[in-house]
């Protein structure tokens, strides 16, 4: 049954295309051979080089041809700057603030929590992001599901459905870890999730070197990649276990970064948003499970961002690292995920082209889905974005998404913002 909420949705698709003169691709999407050419003068290719003066054809749900002949223009995106579409490569897409008005709060009904989510998907994909990758919660399922089938609008999902919380002995013998697992690929996970230690003030493991060992190792039987979060001393336990990605990872020293980059792990270390969100919403947050108890204790939490800077701009220094752009946007932080950006750029020194670059083909590389996503080319999916300005001048332009096409449909059309 398709809820009120769906149906509102697809009317609000419905408005989008219809500014932008083409009502009836939604209905036909699925069968759509349609031909719609996109003229850019200045294009980014999602590998680090810029097109310039080009035309993109897309045909049905994928890019055919980059083609500065091609015609008739549908979409005229000169002035703007076009690019492949962002790929986040952590979040918590069903992540939200309860009707008590905490994180992961009690009261909503089913439905309510349905249209929260929902509404998260919706507003991820209009502010650029068109693949995220979600780890931690088995509710993210139903909602890949969903967009996946049209019922409502939001990115390309991936999930590791349950994570694996690591608790000591209590998590299981390996034997048992490796049954965990197998019911998370069962269950539809594209991936699997461990925690390996707590955070950065809690960096202990909470796997040991078995229980790590088997959950990599039986991911990896299935074809499923593993991202581990860690911190300081798990990390060299994640990489000797033979994870694919290592998340936030601060305490990891030089020697560690080294030996990922060399054995081509990747490392998903976040420069700001994920605490910026957290201040911004400490009310929403103070007292809920796994955060400070008092809102005194959360100036604590401001001298940890310092820390995860100084960390980034460690990691920077590794040669051959593969650094992606995950955000862990989570109740708050939905739609915002594009902060990342600016807090790497600013606050972090990092190139703006390699920020990009990071939510573009490296990270549909550590995906695994580097043949469909995060660069322009023919035989990609037509994941197109472009922005109100120049993010290699001003990193802010990457607030400024005005145009947002997935698989070949469009999403979002909308006039430059007032300057
Ligand atoms: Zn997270």
């Amino acid at each position: 049954m398709v809820s009120m909420f769906a149906a509102k949705v697809l009317f609000s698709v419905l408005i989008v295309l219809s500014v932008a003169g083409i009502g009836e691709r939604i209905t036909t999407q699925t069968s759509n051979r349609q031909r719609i050419v996109i003229a850019a003068d200045t294009l980014f290719d999602g590998k680090g080089q810029v097109l310039r003066n080009t035309r993109i054809v897309v045909e049905g749900s994928k890019i055919v041809a980059v083609d500065p002949k091609a015609g008739p223009v549908d979409y005229d995106l000169r002035g703007l700057t076009t690019m492949p579409g962002w790929i986040d490569a952590h979040v918590h897409i069903t992540w939200i603030f309860g009707k008590d008005g905490k994180n992961g709060g009690a009261g909503s009904t089913p439905d309510e929590v349905a249209q929260q989510h929902a509404n998260n998907a919706r507003v991820t994909l209009l502010a650029g992001f068109t693949t995220v990758q979600s780890v931690g919660s088995p509710a993210d399922l139903l909602l890949r599901d969903k967009i996946n089938r049209g019922e409502i609008i939001g990115p390309r999902i991936l999930t590791s459905a349950q994570p694996l919380f690591g608790q000591g002995e209590q998590t299981g013998t390996p034997d048992q870890i490796r049954e965990y697992v197998r019911a998370q690929k069962e269950a539809g996970a594209d991936l699997i999730k461990i925690f390996a230690a707590g955070g950065p003030t809690r960096s202990a493991p909470i796997l040991s070197q078995p229980q790590l060992d088997a959950a990599c190792d039986e991911a990896g039987k299935l074809g499923l990649r593993t991202l581990v979060h860690a911190y300081g001393p798990a990390v060299r336990m994640a990489i000797a276990a033979g994870c694919s990605q290592i998340e936030h990872g601060v305490g990891a020293t030089d020697d560690d970064l080294k030996l990922m980059a060399s054995k081509g792990i990747s490392l998903d270390p976040q420069a700001g948003l994920v605490w910026e969100n957290y201040l911004l919403n400490k009310q929403k947050f103070v007292g809920t499970p796994n955060y400070p108890a008092t809102l005194e204790a959360f100036a604590s939490m401001e001298k940890l961002i310092p820390l995860y800077h100084q960390f980034f701009e460690q990691v920077l220094k590794i040669p051959g690292l593969k650094i992606l752009f995950g955000t862990d946007a989570l109740a708050g932080s939905h739609g915002r995920n594009a902060e990342e950006f600016i807090d790497r750029v600013r606050d972090c020194g990092v190139d703006p082209m390699t920020a990009m670059v990071s939510a573009n083909s490296l990270n549909a590389a550590a995906l695994k889905l580097d043949d469909q996503i995060g660069s322009i080319a023919p035989g990609r999916q037509a994941d197109i974005i472009a922005l109100d300005g120049d993010p290699l001048k001003d990193i802010t332009a990457v607030r400024r998404v005005v145009f947002v096409m997935k698989g070949g449909v469009v999403y979002k059309n909308g006039p430059p913002a007032a300057k």
